[in-house]
């Protein structure tokens, strides 16, 4: 049995207009990643299709980065193994079809066991090596973020609003129905059209309750 753990999927949004679909562990980590990709010419990354897009559609630049570009949560995934993980997020890449999403998260086949498996050194020396990298950094970063009192308490909030006692089971909000949390469960629901039909209506009708769900992970 390995842990279960919680990961995001995630949509990029500029002027109401959606960019971007994407899955992390840590979505302020992941905000930054996008920021640095699309403003720092010196980033691999700089010149991907959605950091075009960002910079020459829509003026996207270091100083309106944050203001502009709205990082907002969609679902969370529980996973035991990233894949799990990519593959829900395929799942939204395919419902949805932003504009900067070119390359499908575990290629043309969305076949990411295959493609763990072809890649599997060259992912585990990547991970490591950013990980190593940014170590203390980022632990720092997370432990400041985590113990700001306005969001201690927005977390706390949330917990209580969505977990109630009942520890297998956790609330799908746009739903409205109490699911088993592990994976096996959780991820066939949330990838289940009912549970699309409804997150779009969400996302559509109830903008307030929308914000006050991404203010926990806005940064
Ligand atoms: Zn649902």
């Amino acid at each position: 049995m390995t842990d279960t753990r919680t990961g995001y999927i995630y949509k990029i949004e500029v002027d109401n207009e959606l960019l971007y679909i994407g899955s992390t562990t840590n979505l302020r980590v992941r905000k930054n990643c996008h920021k640095s990709r699309c403003c720092n010419e010196k980033d691999k990354e700089y010149n991907k299709n959605l950091y075009k897009i960002l910079r020459e559609n829509f003026n996207i630049n270091r100083e309106n980065f944050n203001n502009k570009v709205k990082f907002l949560w969609v679902c969370d995934v529980e996973f035991n193994k990233r894949c799990e993980l990519g593959s829900v997020e395929a799942e939204y890449i395919k419902l949805y079809n932003p504009i900067g999403n070119t390359t499908k998260p575990y290629g043309k086949e969305w076949n990411q066991n295959e493609y763990n498996i072809k890649n599997k050194d060259k992912i585990k020396e990547y991970q490591k090596k950013n990980y190593n990298k940014n170590k203390d950094k980022r632990l720092k970063y997370q432990k400041e973020y985590n113990n700001k009192p306005e969001i201690k308490d927005k977390i706390k909030q949330y917990k209580k609003k969505y977990s109630k006692s009942n520890k297998s089971k956790r609330k799908c909000l746009f739903c409205n129905k109490w699911i088993q949390k592990a994976p096996s469960h959780w991820n066939k629901h949330i990838i289940s059209n009912k549970h699309k039909k409804n997150l779009i209506s969400f996302i559509d009708d109830f903008t307030d309750t929308r914000d006050s769900c991404l203010n926990i992970v806005k940064v």
